[in-house]
């Protein structure tokens, strides 16, 4: 679909959403109703050489702020809870893991990348056995659609009241008018650049 294809102007929102630069993103898997991105892709392996197993990065800042509060809650320590307790659903997240690496190798095929064997079997947010991060898996929700990770739907569903797909609350979510971050100053990324220029 060419709506996935990440456009300059997708680039740019992202980057304004999330008050850095993006890099590697490969693929826009959810928009907004109004077309703003939800949800990024990024490439499994950064081009600075990083294997990077996170494929669907949530961006949109209501959604990320409501997902934080919905951890800050507990609701993390509760899912693994259940987890350990309920086969089916147990089975269900198992199944949530699988569909994430399928979906990272669609990905990677499409943008024709090599394989990235670092990542292989892993995916992100605790699968396929707990749950270690909510945003992970609320951004596996908006980028395959519902019904396949039971605990990144539930996710969606806790946060209905603050965040709900026939709402935009893009105008007040970040400042469109603010300068585009384009030079990524994080210590980790500048000391990796570092290892790759020394390297
Ligand atoms: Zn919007």
């Amino acid at each position: 679909m060419t709506d996935r294809t990440p456009t300059q102007e997708d680039l740019d929102a992202l980057s304004l959403q999330l008050g850095r630069p993006v890099r590697d993103v490969v693929e826009i898997p959810a928009r907004c109703r109004c077309g703003n991105p939800l949800v990024a892709a990024t490439a499994p392996r950064l081009s600075n050489g990083i294997p990077f197993p996170t494929t669907f990065y949530l961006t949109h800042p209501t959604i990320t702020a409501a997902v934080s509060r919905q951890e800050a809650e507990g609701v993390m320590a509760e899912m693994s809870q259940r987890l350990q307790e309920d086969e089916e659903l147990a089975g269900r997240h198992r199944q949530a893991h699988e569909n994430y690496l399928q979906e990272r190798e669609r990905i990677r095929e499409a943008a024709q990348l090599e394989p990235v064997w670092e990542i292989e079997g892993i995916s992100a947010g605790g699968y396929p056995e707990r749950v270690k991060c909510l945003h992970v898996l609320v951004g596996h929700s908006l980028a395959v659609g519902r019904g396949i990770t039971p605990l990144g739907d539930e996710g969606l569903d806790l946060i209905a009241e603050e965040w709900a797909p026939q709402v935009c609350t893009c105008a007040t979510a970040w400042d469109h008018e603010a300068e585009i971050p384009t030079r990524d100053l994080s210590r980790h990324v500048r000391r990796l650049e570092q290892e790759s220029t020394d390297g």
